[in-house]
């Protein structure tokens, strides 16, 4: 792949210009070079795409749901043949270290593989009448053109969580990926064009939020917005939206529970890899750890003594544990709330600095001391920063982890079965681990969460074939007379 390459839009089956004729580049965060140039999608590019999906909506939708079933399997076959590339790409473009590059590719294919099965499921469901010889049913049906937009931090997989279900229900698509991430997903559409997906089915327009985004999400013929990122957009695109089906992933401030008579190299390991892997970007980091009392001082010292092992530097390197952050403001973000956390008066155990090395790193870092009102406890970094909020007992740890806007996911180190039972129902978020960090999510389960991390939709599993499908409600009569329900009641 060089450098200078300039990568196109894929609309109506066609890898083609922009109409801006304009370009941005896409860069490496661990070297900060540039990897290749892409199109900066505009409008008119928008209204084509659009357009190109509406064509293809009444031949796509009509396609038996095995039949596209077994054109999502192929994408899965090919998504296999290519892991070992599309890992180390991924690598290059957003600094994940190249074991959870893989992780990320191969969500990609697990959902794309589940999504083929549900061809051949596709449930809806019959019901008895009220009345004789009348019959009840529920079908699903496409909900026409989907608007799907997605962050960087996942480049592969948040695009499969939307486009494989979306595809399998028969609807059509305008992918916008993340500004940061274009050339994963040119890779992946490149994977669906050789899949067999017909044209016009899937248009990727790569360009800015503000314009591209937005016009997808304001456009009145697409009828459904898939949405993951910060919350402040999540706001602004519901706002937008108007009478279309929204659905909202957002932000995270994730915390886990560490009881006295938890197994403590096991928390730490869920703390290290909740907190620091992905250099601390997922929505489902680890970015609070609330730690009884009586252990905190133990288990700060084991926590600084591994922190100071994790090796910065680029992600291809096995040996490195912790990449870069995805750019620059990524980087002065983790400066600043590590400066806002002094100024609370948390107390630095670890790290807080820029390191003096090329590309966007900064150093884990670890807070102690903390209170659940500091803004660092509260705030979304996304970055590698940890917080310690200590606490006396269980009662208090609930109400330390509960205390924030976001509900997404959450954990909770110990031995005592009911201590764990009551925290499942006791917690506030979309998502509860047992003796497991906060991350980690199967994509045959629902993902999502409560209060402000989105507004009640669930993607994976069997709610991610809701959220790209509508429910008809079927009734047959075949009595041969007017019935009326509620009203013959005999
Ligand atoms: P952003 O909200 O900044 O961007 C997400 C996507 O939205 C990008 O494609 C971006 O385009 C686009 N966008 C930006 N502005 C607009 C707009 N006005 N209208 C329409 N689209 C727009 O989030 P990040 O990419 O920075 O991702 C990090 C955030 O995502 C974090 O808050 C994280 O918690 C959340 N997230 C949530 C997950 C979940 O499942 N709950 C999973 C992963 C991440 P562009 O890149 O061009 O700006």
């Amino acid at each position: 792949m060089s450098s200078s390459k300039i990568y196109k839009l894929f609309i109506n089956g066609k890898w083609i210009n922009s109409e801006s004729g304009e370009t941005f580049p896409s860069i490496n965060p661990t070297n900060e070079k540039v990897i290749g140039k892409f199109q900066k999608g505009n409008e008119e590019d928008v209204d084509k795409a659009v357009e190109a999906a509406e064509k293809a909506f009444k031949k796509w939708s009509e396609v038996p749901t095995p039949k596209r079933g077994l054109i999502l399997l192929k994408i899965a076959q090919l998504l296999k043949q290519n892991k070992e590339k599309l890992a180390r790409e991924l690598t290059m473009e957003m600094g994940k270290v190249i074991e959870e590059a893989r992780g990320d590719v191969q969500e990609a294919i697990d959902m794309a593989e589940y999504m083929a099965g549900e061809g051949r499921r596709l449930f809806g469901y019959t019901t008895p009448s009220e009345l004789r010889n009348k019959f009840c049913m529920t079908i699903r049906s496409p909900v026409g053109i989907c608007g799907l937009i997605t962050p960087w931090n996942f480049p592969f997989a948040i695009p499969a969580w939307k486009i494989m279900p979306a595809l399998i229900c028969g609807n059509t698509i305008v992918f916008k990926p993340s500004s940061d991430t274009p050339l994963c997903a040119t890779r992946l559409v490149e994977i669906l064009e050789r899949a067999g997906v017909p044209k016009g089915v899937v248009n990727l327009v790569i360009g800015p939020g503000g314009s591209v985004g937005m016009s997808i999400v304001k456009h009145e013929k697409v009828r459904c917005i898939s949405f993951t990122g910060h919350k402040d957009t999540g706001k602004m695109i519901l706002k937008e939206a108007g009478l279309k089906k929204v659905g909202l992933e957002l932000g995270g401030k994730n915390g886990i529970i560490v009881m006295d008579d938890a197994d403590l190299n096991l928390a730490l390991d869920g703390v290290i890899w909740g907190g620091y892997g992905t250099t601390g970007q997922r929505c489902t980091a680890a970015s609070r750890v609330i730690v009884h009392k009586k252990i905190k001082k133990k288990f700060e010292r084991m926590l600084v003594n591994r922190i100071k092992r994790l090796k910065l530097g680029n992600g291809l390197n096995i040996k490195t544990d912790v990449g870069p952050l995805i750019n620059k403001q990524a980087q002065e973000k983790s400066a600043k709330y590590t400066e806002i956390g002094l100024n609370e008066g948390a107390k630095l155990l670890i790290g807080g600095k820029i390191p003096k090395m090329k590309g966007f790193f900064f150093k884990p870092t670890l807070f102690t001391d903390c209170s659940i009102d500091m803004r660092i406890c509260q705030e979304e970094i996304f970055g590698p920063i940890v917080s310690l909020i200590p606490v006396k007992d269980f009662e208090e740890a609930i109400e330390a982890i509960n205390s924030v806007e976001y509900g997404l996911s959450s954990s909770i180190y110990t031995n005592d079965m009911s201590k764990a039972f009551k925290a499942i129902q006791k917690i506030e978020s979309g998502i509860t681990y047992i003796n497991s960090s906060t991350i980690g999510a199967e994509i045959h389960l629902p993902f999502g969460g409560i209060k402000h991390t989105g507004i009640g939709t669930r993607e994976g599993g069997i709610e991610g074939i809701h959220e790209f499908s509508e429910t008809k409600t079927v009734y047959i009569d075949y009595s041969g007379k007017l019935q009326k329900a509620q009203i013959d009641v005999g």
